[in-house]
């Protein structure tokens, strides 16, 4: 069992940031988890003080139900990928994906095997004979995934593991590296600023600013149902419609429409929250012309100017852009519309 507890973690460094403030947080073991957020919000910090490289200056760090507060780092049993990597520049990649089973005095054909095996898996099954040097930065990226693998821990410690990819490869290390981790039941916490790779690949997601969690839940959770602007703001490709309006008798106005609230709500001020995803054409809601329409491949992403000074977007098929200068009127799916207070942000 290799489950990771923080409790009441912070982490200030010398100069007085405190990068993790009073953080409490459970990763089960085998669970895939990712810390997300905007750059500076304290993700790195918080892996580092899980793997030890960060002493945690209050609070407690348990990983399979032992303090380990204070150990050092390589007695904590976590394999840790860096963003720079940090391999070995006089081993070929095979000897360095090996690495850490030749420290356990693994037999040499079991060393060899596991490198093919694990660097097939990665894309670099022809490069087992160079150096770092002769790699680029996407291959050495995925060295040090392959090495860190191969150290057989319980816990897997990625800080942006794929950000040196291109697109196709980080879409088939994606999947590699979801299959591998649910093949070896490994506990991994994952760090990236991309809110589709969280999405695509974690059971859960932590989406953190200024050193705490903001919302912590299923990708589903996140998406459908961001807890406050902040995250509304930071997930999903296109952005959430987030727009100043007044809930009166019922009904919420907004953009000169009167929409349904999908339930009872006092009389207040409030953001309303749409994804682009959820609007549709209707008969009746939000009128506005169209300014502008992207291509997204699939879908198109159609801006409404609507009245009082709000823009709208909604995604439509491909095939069903509507012209430029063309007047629709959009209306939410059932129960997609949320409402967030105007003061604090939150979900209400
Ligand atoms: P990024 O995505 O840019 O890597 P991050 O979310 O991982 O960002 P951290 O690297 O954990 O964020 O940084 C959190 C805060 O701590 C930032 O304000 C950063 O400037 C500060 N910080 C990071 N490392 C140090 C350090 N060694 N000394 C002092 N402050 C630091």
């Amino acid at each position: 069992m290799a489950g990771i507890e923080l409790a009441g973690v912070s982490t200030v460094y010398p100069n007085g940031v405190r990068a993790v403030d009073a953080l409490d947080l459970t990763v089960a073991d085998g669970e895939f988890f990712a810390l997300l957020g905007p750059s500076g919000c304290g993700k790195t910090t918080l892996l580092r003080t899980i793997a030890g490289l960060e002493q945690a200056s209050s609070g407690s760090v348990s990983i399979g139900g032992a303090d380990v507060t204070r150990l050092e780092p390589g007695v904590r049993k976590v394999a840790m990928v860096f963003q720079d990597y940090a391999l070995f520049p006089h081993m070929t990649v095979s000897e360095n994906i090996a690495y850490p089973l030749r420290v356990r005095r693994a037999p040499k054909p079991e060393r060899a095997e596991t490198a093919a095996r694990t660097a097939a898996g990665l894309g670099l099954a022809g490069l087992l004979e160079r150096r770092p040097a002769q790699l680029s930065g996407g291959q050495q990226q995925r060295v040090a995934l392959a090495r860190a693998m191969a150290m057989s821990a319980e816990v897997l410690l990625l800080d942006e593991p794929l950000s040196n990819l291109d697109a196709r490869l980080r879409l088939e290390a994606r999947t590699f590296l979801k299959r591998l981790q649910r093949d070896l039941g490994l506990t991994t916490v994952f760090v990236t600023h991309d809110q589709a790779e969280a999405l695509a690949m974690a059971d859960r997601i932590a989406v953190m600013s200024e050193g705490r969690i903001r919302q912590l839940g299923s990708p589903r959770d996140v998406f459908q149902r961001p807890a406050d602007t902040f995250v509304a703001n930071f997930i999903g490709s296109t952005p959430m419609n987030l727009l100043p309006a007044q809930v009166r008798n019922g009904r919420v106005e907004v953009a000169g429409a009167h929409l349904d609230p999908g339930g009872p709500h006092p009389d207040a001020p409030v953001t309303v929250g749409i994804r682009p995803e959820y609007l549709h054409e209707a008969p009746e809601g939000i009128t506005g012309t169209v300014s502008i329409v992207e291509n997204l491949g699939v879908t198109s992403l159609v801006t409404l100017e609507c009245p009082q000074d709000v823009t709208v977007g909604l995604t439509v098929p491909e095939h069903e852009e509507p012209p430029v200068g063309s007047v629709l009127t959009v209306a939410p799916r059932p129960g997609r519309l949320l409402l967030y207070d105007s003061d604090t942000g939150q979900l209400t």
